[in-house]
């Protein structure tokens, strides 16, 4: 799929203010820092879409773009600050998790992790969580540039061995950098898959 337009339509912490589930919708999240808004800006080819920020943590909000006047993409705020208190991470929390799971429109959850980190538990108890709900998503590795090809491998073998701890099966696991766009094209034909599914 080639985005040919990336719109910025709402900006809100209210989820029932959100746009319409008019439209196929596909959501991003992650630990903050993890390349969330670099991965959006390079999908969409907009330097400036999505707010890169080296003060992680500042807007906890639900961003939509409306992408070729076809479908939602949906910039989920980034969990794991360590500057929040627990019960502030809490409630946080349980309204990204309420979002995700009441949704009507969101099709598929891509769960950013950087590939240098070894798994960390606030991701893996989401995506715990998210297979519990039976709600699907897909494992994005970012930053893919800041390690060679076989650290990266080992990396992702190291994910997996933790992951089949508790997993029967592997969610979709993507390779990217937005550096380099690795992965970009392979995660916009992952949607489009959907959407003409
Ligand atoms: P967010 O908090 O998840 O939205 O993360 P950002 O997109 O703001 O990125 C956090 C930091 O990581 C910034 O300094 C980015 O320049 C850097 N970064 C993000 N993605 C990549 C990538 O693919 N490669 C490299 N080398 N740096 C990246």
């Amino acid at each position: 799929m080639k985005i040919k337009e990336a719109v910025f339509v709402v900006s809100n912490s209210d989820a029932s203010k959100c746009p319409a589930p008019d439209r196929p919708e596909y959501a991003f999240i992650g630990r903050s820092n993890v390349g969330k808004s670099s991965l959006i800006n390079a999908l969409t080819k907009q330097n400036k879409l999505a707010k890169t920020s080296s003060t992680p943590g500042k807007t906890q909000l639900i961003n939509h773009f409306l992408i070729n006047d076809e479908w939602y993409l949906c910039d989920l705020p980034g969990y794991g600050y360590a500057q929040v208190s627990k019960t502030e991470r809490a409630k946080f929390m349980g309204m990204v998790k309420n979002y995700i799971s009441t949704r009507q429109n969101l099709l598929n959850t891509f769960v950013l992790v950087d590939i240098r980190h070894e798994p960390l538990q606030n991701d893996l108890s989401f995506m715990q969580w998210m297979g519990e709900n039976g709600l699907p998503f897909c494992i994005v590795f970012t930053k893919a540039d800041k390690l060679g090809q076989g650290k990266a491998s080992k990396m992702i073998a190291q994910y997996k061995r933790v992951l089949k701890q508790t997993w029967e099966e592997f969610p979709p696991m993507l390779i990217t950098s937005s550096e380099t766009r690795q992965g970009c094209k392979d995660l916009l034909d992952y949607i489009q898959q959907i959407n003409e599914f």
